[in-house]
This record gives structure tokens, C-alpha cells and sequence, in this order.
């Protein structure tokens, strides 16, 4: 495995690549590595005959007062997992050469970033679109791999690879969890032995819904109450947000109908996590 920071290098060898008519997948993250990178490595292999994976902090999609600073990175841990993967080139560019001084330019997508996450991250997503939008651009892949972790970032995504006509596959993979159901993250890291077996509340507020659902439900003020009923039993959790909505342009549902999102939010102590699970009613 090759590991590459200068964006002018990527891009040569990029070209050399293309030019060998092969297909080139991509894989963005701001490393920490877990099975659930790994999980996109796996499937950007079987669509793609090159992988590059990303390993990027991204400073402006981090608002004033988040963990921009101590987000943990181990590049040395990273690179041997990624290599085990099967991930051709780790392409680990330096913030000053993706921002320069005089970088003025954003992309943004416009109200679907407003809501859910959007809602109480200002600017995250615009840094988010921002930083893919360059990767891409440098990259030039035939498919990128994203988590169905991040459900919101995934369709923020694909709105504007379809409106900015990019001409990319877009594949949203499955989420990876733990044993006990938490969703893999990063920030995972953050959680105190105490917070870390509160943090499997999230899991269960998803899968009491999805019971719910089951069972002929079709309220989405039902949904959310159980979602917030579930999590507000555990003390050390505390909600920013769940979501019964549309999968599309992810407003509220009520009634439940067409493809579904279930989206939460919870801090446990300081650390935000998220989850979610889709479906088509
Ligand atoms: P991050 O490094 O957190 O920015 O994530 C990089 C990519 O990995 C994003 O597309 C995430 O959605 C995805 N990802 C993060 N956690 C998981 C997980 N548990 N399962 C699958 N994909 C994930």
C-alpha cells in the first residue's frame, strides 16, 4: 500500500491509473479506524479494481466548541489496517494544501442540511460537502463508498453528486455495530466505561420502534415517543433529537408511509452520538 499527501502526486498517479482503464473506488474518512471503514474498504473492492482510501480531520465541517482538536488519530494503527484491507493507496492530504490561505470557495446543499443533524450543527454539512467535492475532484472515482452510519451525510451526498452532475456512484453501506448493538465509531473512544454501556440505548430505542412498527403502528408521534421513552429510561443519556421522517426529503412523517428514517441523537456526558435504521413502508 502506498501512502500519498501531496494532492499533485494523487492526481498523477490517479491519471496512470485511469489510464490503465481501471476502475478506481474511493473510500473518505477522517480516520480512527474501525470494521465499519473497513466494512466500505470490503465493498468498494468488489465494485472497483483500485482503492484509494481518504484519511482527512476536516476542519471546517467541526463547529466552534466541537472536538475538532482531540478527535483521536493514530496514522501509524491506520495504515496497517487499511493495508490489511486491501486499500491501495492511503491518500492522507495536510489541511494547509486543501486550504490554503485565500480558499474561498463552498458547496453547499440547501434545506435537506437544515434538519436533523443540520439543526444543531451549523456549517457541518457545508464542510462535509466542501471536503467530498474536492476529494472527488482529485480522486476522479468511479464509485465512493459511504456509511449508513451517517444516513443524513449519505443523502446530503448523493443530492449533490446527482445535482453537480459528478457522474460518481454513490453505494451507502450497512452500518457495523458491537456486539451489544452500538453502532462503531470513532468516538466511541470518548466514552467512559459507564457511558459505554448506556451508549447501547440508542440501539435499543431503534429497535423498540421498529418492534412498534411491526406490530401495525403507523404513528410517527408514536414512533418518537417510544424512541424518547426508550432513551430517557437511561439516566447518563440525554437527547438532542429522534426523527421518524422521510428518507427523501427528511421531514417529520405522521403518518408512516414510503421510505422511512428513524434518526437519534444523544449525548452520553459529552459525546454526541448518533444512529439510525431505514425501511420502506
Ligand atoms: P468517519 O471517519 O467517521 O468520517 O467515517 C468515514 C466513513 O465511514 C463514513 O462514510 C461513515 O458513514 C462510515 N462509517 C462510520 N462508522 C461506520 C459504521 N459503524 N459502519 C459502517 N460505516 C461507518
Amino acid at each position: 500500500m502506498q501512502l500519498i499527501e501531496s494532492i499533485s502526486d494523487m492526481r498523477r498517479l490517479v491519471d496512470r491509473i485511469k489510464a490503465s482503464g481501471r476502475r478506481v473506488g474511493f473510500v473518505p474518512t477522517m480516520g480512527y479506524l474501525h470494521e465499519g471503514h473497513l466494512s466500505l474498504v470490503k465493498e468498494a473492492r468488489q465494485r472497483a479494481d483500485w482503492v484509494v482510501m481518504s484519511i482527512f480531520v476536516n476542519p471546517i465541517q467541526f463547529g466552534a466548541g466541537e472536538d475538532f482538536a482531540r478527535y483521536p488519530r493514530d496514522l501509524n494503527r491506520d495504515s496497517e489496517l487499511a493495508s490489511w484491507a486491501g486499500v491501495d493507496v492511503l491518500f492522507v492530504p495536510k489541511v494547509e494544501e486543501m486550504y490554503p490561505s485565500g480558499f474561498t470557495s463552498f458547496v453547499e446543499v440547501v434545506g435537506i442540511t437544515d434538519r436533523l443533524c443540520g439543526a444543531y450543527r451549523p456549517g457541518h454539512f457545508r464542510g462535509v460537502t466542501t471536503v467530498v467535492a474536492k476529494l472527488l475532484n482529485i480522486i476522479r472515482p468511479d464509485v465512493a463508498c459511504f456509511g449508513q452510519k451517517d444516513a443524513q451525510q449519505l443523502i446530503v451526498i448523493k443530492r449533490m453528486v446527482e445535482d453537480l452532475n459528478m457522474g460518481i456512484e454513490i453505494v451507502g453501506v450497512p452500518t457495523m455495530r458491537e456486539p451489544d448493538g452500538l453502532a462503531m465509531s470513532s468516538r466511541n473512544k470518548y466514552l467512559s466505561a459507564d457511558e459505554r454501556r448506556a451508549a447501547t440505548i440508542l440501539y435499543r430505542a431503534l429497535k423498540e420502534a421498529c418492534a412498534l412498527i411491526k406490530s401495525g403502528e403507523r404513528s410517527g408521534d408514536a414512533v418518537r415517543r417510544i424512541m424518547r421513552q426508550t432513551i430517557e429510561q437511561e439516566p447518563l443519556a440525554r437527547i438532542q433529537y429522534v426523527s421518524a421522517c422521510d428518507r427523501g426529503t427528511l421531514e417529520e412523517l405522521d403518518p408512516l408511509q414510503g421510505p422511512v428514517l428513524l434518526a437519534l441523537a444523544v449525548f452520553l456526558g459529552e459525546t454526541r452520538l448518533i444512529d439510525n435504521t431505514m425501511f420502506d413502508l
